[in-house]
């Protein structure tokens, strides 16, 4: 994308404007605009926080992708929960799980390394709509069943953003920590759980009425990993050993229909310490993957067939891990468990385009408005990535944290710091992208270099992070607000293998 010298010279002066004091015409007037009703102390901090935000995002308020004389484009955002990109054919995946995903990547923007903010569902998912960071958000998984962490009314989501702009917004989700009680449903015009058959036959019915937002989130490839026929065979068609996978022998072992109860009974067969049943496991993954990626195709060819002009993304929350640094499923930082996929198919740029700069989900949000041409929320902390990436490649560091307080990463310059209940490991990324050799461990004691500068500027950096984080949710006034979660919810959660 060209930059003309008007539009370079536009953004330093807005820039200019934020340094002697005076706000974005955009920003006043948004910041104006929500603070009806609010008492005084709160405006003054929203105007600070303002001043703040227009400093920190400079020039890229109005940044335009479309042609505001064309028609609006649609938007669908598609999360397939737990879906590591390094499991994907386009992500260099040695298996053949996603021929479809593969294909219909070839006309997208493909980003090569994104990351999602967190390792789990409900904060990474509230990051995507909010583009704060989880302890701005407050959203998160339920320690204490009884409370529930419910988003402040003060923070407005990316469906309530689009509705407003005259969108008509619809969500179907796998339920539990996606539900509508989290707050996940604000600015929806309907918010159901819901199979992939109701969004098709949403687009049916809903694609050529007018501009939409339609979000649909699966846990299809979320454990235990249950693929049917063929796909349960499909990558390792030998195996004999004990693991059964079909989910009618996993209930009638487990006595039950709770998805808990057939959970607990598919890793209580897993023999974790031997790497061939882990193989098998990693297999059926692989499986309920190469499923999904069939299933797919119906959704997408409804998008084709019924909304042509429509922008469509496909990302996931968080990967998983299989044991390679010692723990199953998703809760750690490394990057099997951070790096997702994140695919953009813009019906004005299908040339196919390989991004490789790091990038994270918490630009969601500002991203699909800068596509829309729509002007970013004040609130946000993630910027618009076509915006930052053409005009000057993106050395932001990219920063993710669970659970709150206790792990942190942060990665920069292909040098990752992560920090876990005070411990620390640093890894270079490029020379090893498996994180196995801890260079806090070794090289910077042997050999001080410029990986104890870089060490040094990271750990500067992540605590910059954190007071910025502490800094946005104290200018938002967010409150910590828990709700009891209703039955269904609670049932949900239980199913979902989160809560005893
Ligand atoms: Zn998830």
């Amino acid at each position: 994308m060209e930059h003309s010298f008007a539009d370079l010279w536009g953004a330093i002066s807005r820039v200019g404007d934020v340094a002697s004091g005076t706000l974005p015409r955009e920003i006043e007037d948004r910041t104006v605009h929500r603070m009806k009703g609010k008492n005084v102390r709160v405006v003054a901090k929203m105007f600070l926080f303002g001043v703040w935000f227009a400093a920190f995002v400079g020039c890229s308020a109005d940044h335009r992708l479309a042609d505001s004389d064309s028609d609006p484009f649609n938007v669908v955002l598609i999360s397939i929960d737990t879906l590591a990109a390094d499991h994907l054919g386009l992500y260099g995946y040695s298996r053949n799980t996603s021929p479809n995903l593969d294909r219909y990547a070839e006309s997208a923007i493909v980003f090569e390394n994104a990351y999602s903010t967190a390792p789990k569902t409900p904060e990474s998912h509230m990051s995507m709509f909010t583009s704060l960071y989880p302890s701005v958000h407050g959203v998160f998984t339920i320690k204490d069943p009884d409370k529930l962490h419910v988003l402040d009314s003060e923070v407005r989501t990316l469906s309530e953003v689009l509705k407003q702009d005259g969108y008509t917004t619809a969500g179907f989700h796998g339920g539990g920590y996606v539900d509508g009680q989290f707050g996940f449903g604000r600015g929806f015009d309907e918010y159901h759980q819901g199979e992939q058959r109701r969004a098709e036959e949403w687009l049916w019915k809903n694609g050529k009425k007018g501009k939409f937002f339609l979000f649909f989130h699966t846990y299809r490839v979320h454990d235990p990993y249950t693929p049917t026929p063929p796909y349960d065979r499909r990558f390792d068609s030998d195996y004999s050993g004990p693991i059964v996978h079909d989910m009618e022998s996993l209930m009638k072992m487990a006595e039950s229909t709770e998805w808990i109860d057939y959970s607990t009974t598919f890793w209580s067969q897993v023999d974790k310490s031997d790497p061939d049943e882990v193989a098998h496991v990693v297999s059926l993954y692989d499986g309920v993957i190469a499923e999904m990626d069939e299933n797919l195709v119906d959704l997408l060819s409804a998008i084709d067939r019924h909304a042509p002009r429509t922008i469509v993304i496909i990302l996931s929350d968080h990967g998983e891990e299989f044991g390679q640094h010692g723990m199953f499923t998703h809760s750690q930082l490394y990057d099997e468990i951070l790096h997702v996929p994140l695919i953009i198919r813009h019906p004005d740029r299908t040339g196919g385009e390989r991004i490789a700069e790091r990038v994270s989900l918490i630009d969601l949000a500002p991203t699909i408005l800068e596509m829309l041409s729509i002007p970013a929320e004040a609130q946000f902390q993630g910027r618009a990535l076509f915006d930052r990436i053409d005009r000057a490649g993106n050395a932001r560091p990219v920063f993710s944290e669970f659970p709150i307080g206790e792990r942190m990463a942060l990665i920069r310059r292909d040098r990752k710091l992560m920090l876990t209940s005070g411990h620390e490991e640093f890894y270079d990324l490029r020379r090893d992208p498996e994180e196995r050799r801890d260079l806090r461990l070794s090289e910077i004691e042997r050999a001080p270099d410029d990986s104890a500068i870089e060490l040094d500027a990271l750990r500067k950096e992540m605590a910059r992070v954190s007071r910025d984080n502490a800094f946005v949710r104290d200018s938002l006034g967010l409150r910590e607000a828990t709700e009891a979660p209703t039955d269904e919810v609670l049932q949900q959660l239980k199913a979902l293998g989160y809560l005893e």
